[in-house]
């Protein structure tokens, strides 16, 4: 094999193409992404960029690419691949021929409904570009709202207070974080928030969005408008699977992959943020991950497996956030858990346990202060992977050291 493609130059795709080097592949590795900067990290886009300074923070800087042998195209889109003739046309008109393809093309802001062209004063973020734009607006005293209370609308809400902007979050549902957080842990983050001085409005239905030269205005359908200079939309992501779908790829809730990340097609395997897998640890479930860890760690398995080393996904899957001083981590998926079990870490930090109807292990949502959850969710994905079932009163009880559950 001489040549392999990689397309989409994300955390996933740069991760996959340092692996391939590290697994000794020495034939040519092509990472070709539609962005013009080199492959950044998105997490601290809505944090730490918004208030240090906004240069990307690279993956790697370009001598390492260089140095590994990995030409990067930036600022070029693959429009198009044939599997059968194995090549991928360029948005400049270049054909690459590929032995193997990998396709990392993530995922994109889900737009708000109704709302096209361009908005100057609604705007969603997953871009360097987007955070530039966003940050430019956030003077202290400018008024944002905030759309959909999940990760990336909560992050922008904490980093715009300490910017000193006035912050209101609409959320459509009874509650934030509804996807994936359990109540208890999200009540904590939403009383956090409010007396940080956020106004968070859940349950409310929006009508329209609308920008005028001087400011942004939501329009609710029971009739309120609330003014703002700045409108962030931030109610999912959709996964980028165009060019995999128009090439004949089966398409699940992103990209179709086996447990192998390989694609329906020969030849092509998909990771990161635009592809679905079966998770191992969760009976085959198929689920799409956006999530930091994830991207690198599928980055990592797609090259052994573009290299012939046919390993399964077996990462138990984790996700942090930074709001304020609290981290908020996830190991595990926690629907169809049946009992849910307490355990303080500290008098300022909790886990949530989830067990399933076996008592096993399924999930842990922890939230603390810096580091105060980070050891003890890290034992929680060992047990969730070991299957264990744990007994829910040791669990409990802070004085038990989780490592000795691990064999439960
Ligand atoms: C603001 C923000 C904060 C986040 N915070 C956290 C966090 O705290 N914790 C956490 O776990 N995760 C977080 N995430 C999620 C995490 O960043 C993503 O899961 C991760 O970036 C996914 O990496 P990826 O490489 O799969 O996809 P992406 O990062 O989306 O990269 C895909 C790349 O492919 C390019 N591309 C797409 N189609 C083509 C094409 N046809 N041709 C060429 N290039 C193409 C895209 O332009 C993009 O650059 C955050 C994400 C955002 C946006």
């Amino acid at each position: 094999m001489s040549h392999i493609v990689i397309i989409g130059a994300g955390e996933c795709g740069a991760r996959a193409a340092f692996a391939l080097r590290e697994r000794n592949f020495e034939g040519q590795i092509t990472l070709v992404g539609a962005e013009e900067h080199l492959p950044y990290e998105r997490p601290p886009l809505s944090k730490d960029a918004l208030l240090n300074g906004l240069e990307p923070k690279l993956v790697s800087d370009a001598a390492r690419y260089a140095d590994a042998g990995i030409d990067v195209l930036t600022g070029l889109s693959v429009e198009s691949i044939d599997p059968a003739g194995k090549t991928a046309r360029l948005s400049d008109g270049q054909i690459l021929a590929y032995d193997r393809l990998l396709l990392t093309t993530g995922a994109r802001p889900r737009p708000f409904p109704g709302l096209s062209g361009a908005n100057h004063r609604i705007r969603t973020l997953r871009t360097h570009g987007d955070a530039v734009a966003i940050r430019a607006s956030l003077q202290p005293g400018a008024h944002l709202a905030i759309i959909g209370g999940g990760f990336i609308g909560l992050e922008l809400a904490a980093t715009a207070r300490k910017l000193g902007a006035k912050v209101t979050l609409l959320e459509g549902l009874p509650r934030i974080l509804s996807r994936g957080v359990p109540e208890e842990i999200a009540a904590v983050v939403a009383a956090r928030h409010q007396a940080e001085g956020v106004g968070i409005l859940c349950g409310v239905k929006i009508q329209s969005l609308d920008e005028s030269r001087d400011d942004a205005k939501v329009l609710l359908e029971d009739g309120r408008v609330i003014a703002a200079d700045l409108i962030v939309v931030g109610i999912g992501a959709i996964p980028n699977v165009e060019l995999a779908r128009d090439a004949g790829l089966a398409i699940d809730n992103g990209i179709a992959v086996d447990e192998h990340l390989q694609t329906s097609a020969p030849d092509i395997f998909a990771a990161g943020d635009c592809c679905s897998f079966p998770l191992t640890h969760y009976d085959g479930r198929r689920v799409r991950l956006e999530a930091w860890r994830n991207a690198q760690d599928q980055g990592t398995l797609a090259a052994a497996n573009l290299l012939g080393a046919a390993e399964a996904v077996s990462a138990v899957p984790w996700f942090w956030s930074d709001q304020y001083d609290l981290t908020l981590q996830i190991a595990g998926l926690a629907d169809g858990a049946t009992q849910a079990v307490w355990r303080h870490v500290a008098e300022d930090a909790v886990i949530l346990f989830h067990l399933d109807a076996d008592g096993r292990l399924i999930a842990a949502s922890g939230i603390g202060p810096g580091n105060s959850v980070a050891r003890d969710i890290r034992l929680a994905e060992m047990m969730i992977a070991a299957r264990v079932r744990p007994d829910p009163v040791a669990l409990a009880a802070p004085g038990t050291k989780l490592k000795t559950l691990l064999a439960a």
